[in-house]
This record gives structure tokens, C-alpha cells and sequence, in this order.
């Protein structure tokens, strides 16, 4: 579905991604793990060309979507760009209020991001939003529909974002720490929730985390990051019975 090739990635002169090289296949978990600072992040934001908004860039290597034709990332304008990410890479962040406009309610950005993507009129867009809501278990999803993020608990505000994360359907969800601020309980509900929609809808996911509990639950394969460098990569269970890396077994130990 996805090939990274030796992708380097820079701040200004700072090199935070130093070369890495992985693929995702369709429908696959592919956990991406490291301590803080390890590229985790920019890497998520190279994969849908966000990086120079942070103040980041592409200093080498190249992304490919597969598909026909196969699409280089770094070749496509920004206005195909735009309908990758609406229809084929979506992403849920740590913290949906910085992906939520706040002065704009639940179903009218759900809604507009439907009305976009899926060409759908203010009417079907509404119903698409509504039932979005519900195959995310939104409780009361008609009365949420008219409220703003600051309304919502977090949990159920990522709920919302996975709804607007899936409803295009994408054939890549990138999760950059999704239930990291949120509760034990909550935690489990969006990963089983995720589970579930990936399933349904056959969507590949690249999840980033540090916590490599949340990896076992999830992921096919795992891709350890150190300071930019790929030190390993491999099944869930290979990664979990026998680490290759130091740098491994230390994120596991650190892993209650
Ligand atoms: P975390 O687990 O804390 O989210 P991460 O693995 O996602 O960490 P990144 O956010 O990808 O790490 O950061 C990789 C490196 O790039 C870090 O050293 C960080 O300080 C640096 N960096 C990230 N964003 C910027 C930025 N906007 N400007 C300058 N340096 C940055
Ligand atoms: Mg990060």
C-alpha cells in the first residue's frame, strides 16, 4: 500500500529522520514506536506532506502510494495532494482539539469534510455524519451533532475525529498517539473501537506509540525508531519474544 524509502527528514539544519526505509501493506497495523524525539512524528507528517507547516522539510528518499498508477508523494501538486488525504491517508492526533475548529459544531465539520471529499449535498452530508457518528458509538449522536469540541469529554472527542478519520474511507489511517491523554478505560474502548472500524472498512493503520502494551494489542509489526535511525523491525511477536535490539528490550522494560 505504502513504500518509505531511506527517508531523510530535517528541521533547519537538524536531522530528525536520518534514512528509514518500510512499507505498510493493505489492511495491515504497522506500530511505529520510539522515546520522544525519535521522528515519530515528522515521519507521520511526511507521509501526508504536513511537514513544512511545522517548519520541517524532505531532505531525501521518497514515499510511495501504491495503486494505479503508483503515486510519488513528492511529485504530486498540492491540490492532488489534498485529495490524498482526503480519500486515500487520514490522520488522528493526541490531541483532537488541535485538529477541531472550536467555534464550529461536531456534524458541520464532520459534515464539510464529507461535502468535500465525497461530493455529497448539505442534506446527505448531515445523515452521513449522523450515522458516522453512531458506527463510532457516540452516545445521543443527533443532540451531538450541534455541539462544539469544548462540549465533549476527550475520549469522546477522539470518537469524533476517528468519525471524521474514516468516513472517506481511506486505505491508510496514521494515529499519532491517539489514546495517550486519555484513561485506562477510555484507552481500550477507542483501540477495540479502531479494531473494530479496520475490519469493517479494511483500512491499513501506522500507529504511533511509546507504549508498547498498546502495541501488543494492536499492531502486526512493529518499526522501532532511535534518534531518527530504524534500529528494528518485525512481527509483533518476534519483536515481543525475541528483541534484537538493546534499544528494544529497554523500551519493553520500560513497559509495565
Ligand atoms: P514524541 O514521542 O515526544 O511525540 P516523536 O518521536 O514524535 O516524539 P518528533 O516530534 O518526530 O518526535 O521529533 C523528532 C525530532 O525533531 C526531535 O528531536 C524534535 O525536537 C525535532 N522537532 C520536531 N518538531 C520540530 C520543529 N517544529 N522544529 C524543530 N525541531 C523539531
Ligand atoms: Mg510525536
Amino acid at each position: 500500500l505504502l513504500s518509505v524509502e531511506n527517508l531523510r527528514l530535517n528541521f533547519g539544519s537538524f536531522e530528525a529522520v536520518k534514512g528509514i526505509t518500510f512499507d505498510i501493506a493493505k489492511g495491515e497495523t504497522v506500530a511505529l514506536v520510539g522515546e520522544s524525539g525519535s521522528g515519530k512524528s515528522a515521519t507521520a507528517l511526511a507521509l501526508l506532506r504536513l511537514i513544512e507547516r511545522e517548519g520541517g522539510h524532505i531532505a531525501g528518499g521518497s514515499v510511495t502510494l501504491h495503486g494505479t498508477p503508483d503515486l510519488q508523494l513528492s511529485a504530486l501538486s498540492d491540490r492532488q495532494m489534498q485529495q490524498v488525504r482526503g480519500n486515500r491517508v487520514s490522520m488522528i492526533f493526541q490531541e483532537p482539539m488541535t485538529a477541531l475548529n472550536p467555534v464550529m459544531t461536531l456534524g458541520d465539520q464532520v459534515a464539510e469534510v464529507l461535502r468535500l471529499h465525497q461530493g455529497l449535498d448539505a442534506t446527505q452530508a448531515r445523515a452521513a455524519t449522523r450515522e458516522a457518528f453512531e458506527r463510532v458509538k457516540i452516545p445521543e449522536a443527533e443532540r451531538r451533532l450541534d455541539q462544539f469540541p469544548h462540549e465533549l469529554s476527550g475520549g469522546l472527542r477522539q470518537r469524533v475525529m476517528i468519525a471524521m478519520a474514516l468516513a472517506c474511507r481511506p486505505d491508510l489511517l496514521i494515529a499519532d498517539e491517539p489514546t495517550t491523554a486519555l484513561d485506562v478505560t477510555t484507552q481500550a474502548e477507542i483501540l477495540a473501537l479502531i479494531r473494530q472500524l479496520q475490519d469493517e472498512i479494511g483500512t491499513a493503520v501506522l500507529f504511533i506509540t511509546h507504549d508498547m502494551g498498546v502495541v501488543a494489542n494492536i499492531a502486526d509489526r512493529v518499526v522501532v525508531l532511535k534518534r531518527g535511525d530504524k534500529v528494528e523491525e518485525g512481527p509483533v511477536a518476534d519483536i515481543f519474544i525475541r528483541p534484537q535490539a538493546a534499544y528494544t528490550q529497554q523500551l519493553m522494560a520500560a513497559t509495565p
